[in-house]
């Protein structure tokens, strides 16, 4: 195994976005309405908390990623954009909320996800849960996908998720094994791995999926091991997207992709045996996730 001692990561000197890096900027008739009832309903989105780029296309196709268990993150993630420190109390009635919203913008296809809660018992498993289950039972015909923080590996929360009308269950690697330390503080690559594992351990029919960022110092030869370890146990879906720095305090990006790679990494992957694969610049855990579940029935 690598040598995972100290590794800094070193900032590309500052330059121009590359031709094929251009924010677009949001807007449109259903980018409103969706943006108001987000607004009204206080709901938190991982769209607007990680500021991701593609929240004016996917807003304006009415799809947004929720997050669960509010904005405040027990990790430091250095690549992501929301807040970390002390996170408030549980809001014990938000399912029922988030599946009212959702039932009202009637769904077919639900991207959920949470912040890391390590301060909760659980860690919230139960919570999400519970939110899974009450979306499916205003809407049955809703397709669920929950993009979980790692539960610090504890079976039991994995089991408690997976075992409700979730149709896939995603859990990011977010990098290679070596960045581990400057990029995920508090997550440890083989537990992610195992997570994964997890899941088809307990639900052999779901769907498992997993994203990596690129662009922060990895090798293409640690993309491809990275890829490999998620085939070998059993990963499904996988996307594959240029890291952005969401702000100045957080990680610079060492380099940019062209979508060439990108495209090389993705026929990669499917020769790996992957169901799916999204892979570009601005591809996003999330991003045209019903059209990934829609590739693999
Ligand atoms: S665990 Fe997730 S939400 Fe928390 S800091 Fe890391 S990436 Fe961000």
């Amino acid at each position: 195994m690598m040598d995972r001692a100290l590794v800094t990561i070193e900032p590309a000197p500052r330059r121009r976005l590359p031709d094929w890096i251009r924010q677009r900027v949001p807007g449109g008739k259903r980018y409103a309405h969706l943006k108001n009832v987000l607004r009204e309903s206080k709901l938190h989105t991982v769209c607007e908390e990680a500021k991701c780029p593609n929240m004016g296309e996917c807003w304006s196709h009415g799809a947004a990623t929720f997050m669960l268990m509010g904005d405040v993150c027990t990790r430091r993630c250095s690549f992501c954009a929301v807040d970390k420190g002390r996170p408030g109390h549980l809001d014990a009635a938000e399912p029922e909320h988030v599946a009212t919203i959702v039932s009202a913008m009637q769904l077919d296809y639900c991207v959920l996800t949470s912040v890391t809660r390590d301060d909760l018992p659980d860690q919230g498993a139960d919570h999400i849960a519970r939110t899974i289950e009450a979306i499916h039972q205003r809407l049955p015909l809703c397709k669920l996908e929950m993009l979980i923080p790692d539960f610090r590996g504890e079976a039991a929360c994995v089991e408690r998720v997976v075992n409700t009308p979730l149709a896939v269950l995603a859990h990011n690697m977010e990098t290679v094994p070596r960045l581990y330390k400057p990029v995920r503080p508090g997550a440890v690559y083989e537990r992610s791995l195992r997570v994964l594992e997890l899941a088809k351990e307990f639900r052999r029919d779901i769907l498992t999926k997993s994203g990596l960022m690129l662009g922060l110092g990895e090798t293409m030869e640690e993309v491809i091991e990275t890829m490999a370890d998620l085939r070998a146990i059993g990963c499904d879906l996988l996307t594959l997207g240029q890291y952005l720095q969401p702000s100045a305090r957080l990680l610079p990006v060492v380099r940019y992709l062209p979508p060439a790679e990108f495209d090389e990494l993705g026929r990669f992957a499917r020769a790996l045996g992957f169901a799916d694969v999204a892979s570009g610049p601005f591809v996003r855990s999330s991003y045209h996730a019903d059209a990934m579940v829609k590739a693999t029935v």
